[in-house]
């Protein structure tokens, strides 16, 4: 009541329609100091569901969750580098609802998130270079054939909200959330509000400059850091053959490699994110840094010792001091679960009503 502002008997006429409409129930009650005891209530998961849809640069992701944000179902399709076609995903993305919707009887489908590794305009056309997507009326093409109604963003905020609301961002005033894949992006969460967080992307993280007269970025430039810490670039620095056949399997791969010139690739990658993050710290002062995305999932847990010594080299002492750097708590569906905060969000703004 305190953080809304609104008197105490509007808030119980907005509790009392909220629990009419089936969206909270009360759930006990505890003793306040003196007073009458306060009401707990709690978010009806069984109220409906809703859809987080991952559209990667090697996977389309869907997954079902409740209106609390727990999983309920998940179908992942493989991505070839030659069927990034729109036409292509947008059938993947129907297949996928189709199929984790199938069992939901009765319960409703509150709508649709969908998460692009690229910059969704407000006339709903979205640029993905990392998709080689110019231009493309995602937007459109997602309303003609999906029933629900359909939230686009871009993937690292969404993911940055979800990091906030139940992920490492939890406790944190102010976190960068870094989403590591084939393309390397950032949000930034605002967590003052804790059932608002406000994000704001960064994507162009990637693309900062981290080397004079570096290595080819496919953004045209050299020296981004893009072309030192995504999938590819990590990859083909090693050069020799692995023998996954898929980029997540062959960077699984690398991980686990005891050659020197594994070692070393894996060593230069921590070296130019910890570059990468501790321009973060010096330009925003975050108190946290969220490692997330699947490279961070396959390369985390070896490379974070190194990236925190690196941060410590080239970060201002008394801000790297405030800033805790710590790996994505969400697990695999964490894109998924990102875009499907969305539809949550919207649910929030209007109060339960569709
Ligand atoms: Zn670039």
């Amino acid at each position: 009541m305190q953080a809304s502002g609104l008197s105490s008997a509007t808030v119980s006429n907005v509790i009392s329609d909220l629990i009419n409409d089936g969206m909270v129930a009360e759930a006990g009650s505890v003793d306040s100091d003196g007073g009458r005891p306060r009401t707990l209530l709690r978010v009806r998961s069984e109220y409906g569901s809703v859809v987080g849809v991952d559209i990667g640069e090697t996977h389309v992701q869907v997954g079902l969750f409740d209106c609390t944000l727990n999983t309920l179902d998940t179908a992942t399709y493989p991505l070839g580098g030659t069927e990034l076609d729109p036409d292509r995903v947008v059938e993947l993305v129907t297949r996928g609802i189709t199929a984790v919707t199938a069992s939901l009887g009765p319960v409703s489908l509150l709508g649709v998130g969908v998460g692009v590794p690229g910059a969704v305009m407000p006339d709903g056309l979205v640029h993905a270079p990392t998709l080689n997507w110019a231009g493309v009326p995602l937007v459109s093409m997602l309303r003609s054939s999906v029933a629900a109604p359909v939230y686009v963003d871009n993937c690292a905020r969404t993911l940055g909200q979800a990091e906030m609301w139940r992920g490492a961002g939890r406790d944190a005033s102010r976190a960068v959330i870094a989403l590591l894949g084939v393309g390397v992006g950032a949000a930034v969460a605002t967590g003052s509000d804790s059932c608002r967080s406000a994000t704001s992307t960064t994507a162009e993280w990637g693309h900062t400059v981290v080397r004079v007269g570096g290595a080819a970025c496919r953004c045209g430039s050299h020296g981004c850091l893009e072309a030192y810490i995504g999938a590819e670039a990590i990859l083909s620095r090693y050069g020799r053959p692995l023998s996954a056949s898929d980029t997540e399997s062959r960077m699984a791969e690398l991980a686990r490699l005891p050659d020197r010139d594994a070692r070393r690739v894996v060593e230069e990658t921590a070296e130019y994110l910890g570059i990468g993050i501790a321009n973060l710290v010096n330009m925003l002062n975050p108190d946290k840094v969220v490692l997330s995305g699947w490279v961070s999932a396959v390369l985390g847990p070896v490379v974070l010792p190194a990236v925190r010594d690196t941060v410590k080299r080239h970060a201002l002492p008394y801000l790297f001091a405030q800033t805790e750097i710590e790996l994505g708590r969400l697990g695999n569906e964490e894109v998924a679960l990102g875009a499907a905060t969305l539809p949550v969000l919207r649910l929030l703004a209007t109060g339960g009503r569709a």
